[in-house]
């Protein structure tokens, strides 16, 4: 049985909730900006009220789109709490802008070792020098050796895609990875 209910619709941040009682999971969709008027108290109280039916939240944040040095203090506190409530963390879809800010606090994606399922990256044309975003599966990058990003094409003109980002920065969340896939 899942539940799917809005818990929190204030601007700038939109929450949605699905519980799953079957797999004993709690999806949390997050999208929009994390700053100083978000405080996580309200979603708190509510996933703690679950503790007795869920044991891991899923996070999609692939809708933040920024998150400010606020906001940033308020998502660390929000994560230190769940996990002392003893909930497994999961993140399913990561944003740009989100995985950008966790390459520099990785904490922001939860303790080494929590998954990260897949991840938006960020690819150019040389031709038309139009910047796309594609949503990458970790799976792809399991072998151990060298991140390299999987290969694309401009969706107009046919051209191999560049990607966007340095290499060594943007990949650098991997290395926090489990290193066997559940
Ligand atoms: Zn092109």
């Amino acid at each position: 049985m899942s539940i799917d209910l809005p818990i929190l619709k204030a601007p700038p941040l939109s929450v949605e909730a699905n519980v799953n009682l079957t797999t004993r999971t709690l999806q949390l969709r997050l999208a929009g900006v994390i700053n100083e008027q978000v405080h996580f108290r309200t979603l708190f109280d509510y996933v703690f009220g679950l503790t007795d039916d869920v044991r891991q939240l899923i996070f999609d944040v692939k809708g933040i789109q920024d998150i400010n040095s606020s906001g940033l203090r308020s998502w660390m506190l929000f994560l230190k709490k769940v996990q002392e409530a003893a909930f497994q963390l999961t993140f399913a879809q990561v944003s740009e802008p989100f995985l950008e800010r966790a390459n520099i606090y990785p904490d922001m994606l939860g303790p080494v070792g929590t998954p990260v399922e897949k991840f938006e990256a960020p690819y150019r044309c040389p031709r038309c020098d139009i910047r796309s975003l594609h949503l990458l599966d970790t799976k792809a990058f399991e072998s151990g050796t060298r991140a390299t990003p999987p290969p694309f094409r401009c969706e107009s003109c046919h051209t191999d895609l560049l990607f966007d980002e340095l290499e060594s920065e943007y990949f650098r969340f991997l290395r926090r990875l489990p290193k066997t896939s559940s």
